[in-house]
């Protein structure tokens, strides 16, 4: 008998007869294994896992590029390729088995997951006309064509058949087919989108698919033995799509699934996705009245009500307060300047995509500025510049406007017009140092008094094998490149090296915060940059008396106004701190007869210098409490008879609830204290 050896990752050879199954092995190994083992992986050392020619292998991948991970079973990470449990081996291997444990196993649970779900549609819906059903993360999708549109109760129905095809414990099997005989499977099955890829992706003879009871699917795969082990899975939503994500091809119904090892996973998976609704700014923007996007203006472009306003101050307030505290000087330039300005800075060129048109006046385009740097460099430049001066630190609430694609806009995350905390540092080699200790620490400081404390860090750098991707001299870069990486290991802060991730113009440490439910943002960005100084032809005269060339950094800290205020939106639930909540304290009186002392509270905080409100309606307390709630405003002062008397409030706080009686006096002071120390 003709055996073959399979190197296991401990190293264990193991000496089994030709044409074993991983799958096999696994049971050999330990039946807990066995039941546990998804699929396998195979080191590449040019050995074929199965029986017949696997370079044939069909092709079924993500198709539209945007969410797909592609799909195959001929090709994986790099360690090796991925193959079915009951794959054949035919000849010397290394072989791991993959459990749950695997990422790259779960991904081909979610892809035997899609091919469920296409079973399960076929059984109740014939005549549907498939288009591709890939993995993404966290779940899955499949293509769909057909003429009614797929109901939230067509979606309960599907899910249900899924679960009891899944209970059949049903096989996943592969089998091999001529390409002829399997375009004519499909011709004959009226499956017009399947013959477009069984021509365009099986490049052999053979083609391979993948059966699952009655449903048969040109697939590379590979897949899980069998459909019992889908358990943990929802079908999500529908949505449009376009076959092979172009526009102008057919509309298709995209049947999206989330699917998990364990139920445990999935509900976590779950509950995540309900937090991020309840916290979606767009409709807490709303509900709380703080910002709105108008049709009849234009899409992207942000409308900022009373209340998203006044919490926009202090925002601003604070953060113009800490710039001019560390030396930053606060400066203003146009919103609109001559084309010819984005000539030299080259932002004509390569970033023309993200500009609005220019606006012709007199004979001359103008440009709506969608960045404040040459604004910045042009007031450095107004006079020259003694070493003495540096840096010259300039800082603007700098509203820029960028063309985004309509399909790209989201809420306050992504616009049209927004307002970046952007400053430009212009300094000499030696100080770089100490700036970027700076933009470290007052980027530090923003998300302490905005309250995140969780966050991580990034350096981009050039990828020296490609010079001629970038600008500036291998010198500037690997200078400023160990500048940050100086910088955060003085200031003991952990980071990740992102070789060939930094700007053509130069390097530069990105810092994503993690929300309250981890969510990562991408937040302060501090910059080098070798080619605006060069195309400008700043200098400062040195202490030689010489001419040199400045530093110049960008950084922005919150981004944008925009963005910032939809991550605390987000972040807070709506339920601002203290400090920022446009409302600090809801005076709700008993009952009309309390009036004059609710008028009365009302008076004394505002004096004191507090956002307050009285809800004089005509409503029972308890409604105005739950207005209140709704309003999330942080604190709400119950006065009647009792309080009148002893000069004091019941306080109820947003999420604590009832705090008791307390002297207004002392409410007033604790509330102050609050306030200045901006707790969270
Ligand atoms: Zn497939
Ligand atoms: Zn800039």
């Amino acid at each position: 008998m003709e055996t073959i050896h399979i190197t296991m990752p401990d190293g264990a050879i193991r000496e089994v007869p030709l044409g074993t199954t991983a799958g096999e092995i696994a049971q050999q190994i330990s039946p807990r294994l066995a039941k546990e083992a998804l699929v396998a992986r195979i080191s590449p050392l040019g050995v074929h896992a199965n029986a017949s020619s696997s370079e044939t292998a069909g092709a079924e991948t993500s198709g539209d590029g945007s969410s797909g991970i592609e799909s195959s079973g001929a090709s994986s990470n790099g360690e090796g390729f991925l193959i079915d449990l009951r794959a054949p081996l035919d000849h010397d291997v290394r072989l791991s088995i993959l459990t749950p444990k695997d990422p790259d196993a779960i991904q081909v649970l979610r892809h035997s997951a899609a091919h469920l779900l296409a079973a399960a549609v076929l059984e109740l819906f014939p005549n549907v006309k498939l288009g591709i059903g890939p993995p993404i993360d966290n779940g899955f999708y499949y293509d769909f064509v057909r003429d009614e549109p797929f109901t939230p109760e067509d979606l309960e129905r599907i899910e249900k058949k899924m679960r009891e095809l899944a209970a059949q414990d049903i096989p996943n099997e592969r089998k091999m087919m001529p390409k002829p005989e399997a375009l004519e499977l499909y011709r004959k099955w009226d499956q017009g989108f399947k013959c477009e890829l069984v021509e365009e992706k099986a490049v052999e003879s053979m083609v391979s698919f993948y059966t699952t009871g009655k449903f048969i699917d040109f697939c590379r795969g590979p897949h899980i033995p069998s459909t019992g082990r889908i358990r943990a899975f929802k079908l999500m939503s529908v949505a449009g799509a376009y076959w092979k994500g172009q526009e102008g091809n057919p509309q298709m119904q995209r049947i999206y699934g989330a699917c998990f090892y364990t139920q445990q996973e999935l509900d976590d998976y779950l509950h995540k996705l309900e937090e991020a609704k309840r916290r979606d700014h767009r409709r807490l923007g709303a509900e709380l009245d703080l910002f709105s996007i108008q049709e009849e203006a234009g899409p992207g472009l942000i409308f900022w009500h009373p209340k998203g306003g006044l919490i926009r101050k202090l925002m601003e307030d604070w953060l113009r307060d800490e710039l001019l505290r560390r030396g930053y000087d606060l400066v203003y330039t146009p919103h609109i300047m001559r084309l010819d300005l984005w000539k030299t800075s080259g932002h004509a060129n390569y970033y023309r995509e993200n500009m609005f048109g220019p606006i012709e006046v007199e004979k001359t385009d103008y440009q709506l500025k969608p960045m404040n740097c040459p604004g910045h460099i042009l007031i450095y430049k107004s006079r020259l510049r003694s070493y003495r001066e540096l840096p010259v630190r300039l800082a603007e609430l700098g509203t820029v406007y960028r063309y985004e694609r309509s399909g790209v806009l989201h809420g306050l995350l992504r616009v049209r017009g927004f307002t970046q905390d952007d400053a430009h540092i212009f300094c000499m080699p030696e100080q770089i140092e100490t700036e970027i200790v700076d933009c470290m620490d007052f980027a530090f400081k923003v998300m302490k008094t905005f309250g995140f404390s969780q966050y991580v860090v990034e350096v981009s750098d050039w990828d020296p094998a490609h010079p001629e991707n970038y600008t500036g001299l291998a010198e500037d870069w690997a200078r400023s490149s160990a500048a940050l990486q100086n910088t955060l290991k003085k200031l003991a802060v952990p980071f990740k090296r992102m070789v060939g991730e930094g700007a053509f113009y130069g390097p530069k440490i990105d810092v994503k915060l993690i929300d309250a439910i981890g969510r990562p943002w991408q937040l302060t960005t501090v910059q080098f940059d070798f080619n605006l100084p060069a195309r400008f032809g700043l200098e400062y005269v040195g202490e030689d008396g010489n001419r040199h060339v400045p530093l110049m950094v960008h950084r922005a800290l919150w981004g944008s106004v925009e963005r910032f205020f939809g991550i605390l939106i987000e972040h807070y639930a709506g339920a601002f701190p203290a400090w920022l909540a446009p409302v600090q304290a809801e005076v709700l009186p008993l009952s009309e007869k309390f009036s004059v002392y609710a008028s009365n509270v009302l008076a004394e905080l505002r004096a004191a210098g507090f956002r307050a409100h009285l809800d004089d309606r005509n409503e029972k307390l308890q409604a105005k409490i739950r207005d209140a709630q709704m309003q999330k405003i942080p604190y709400m002062l119950i006065v009647g008879g009792k309080e009148a008397e002893a000069g004091t409030v019941s306080v109820r706080h947003q999420s604590k609830g009832d705090l008791g009686p307390r002297p207004l006096a002392e409410f007033i002071s604790d509330l102050r204290k609050q306030v200045d120390d901006k707790v969270i």
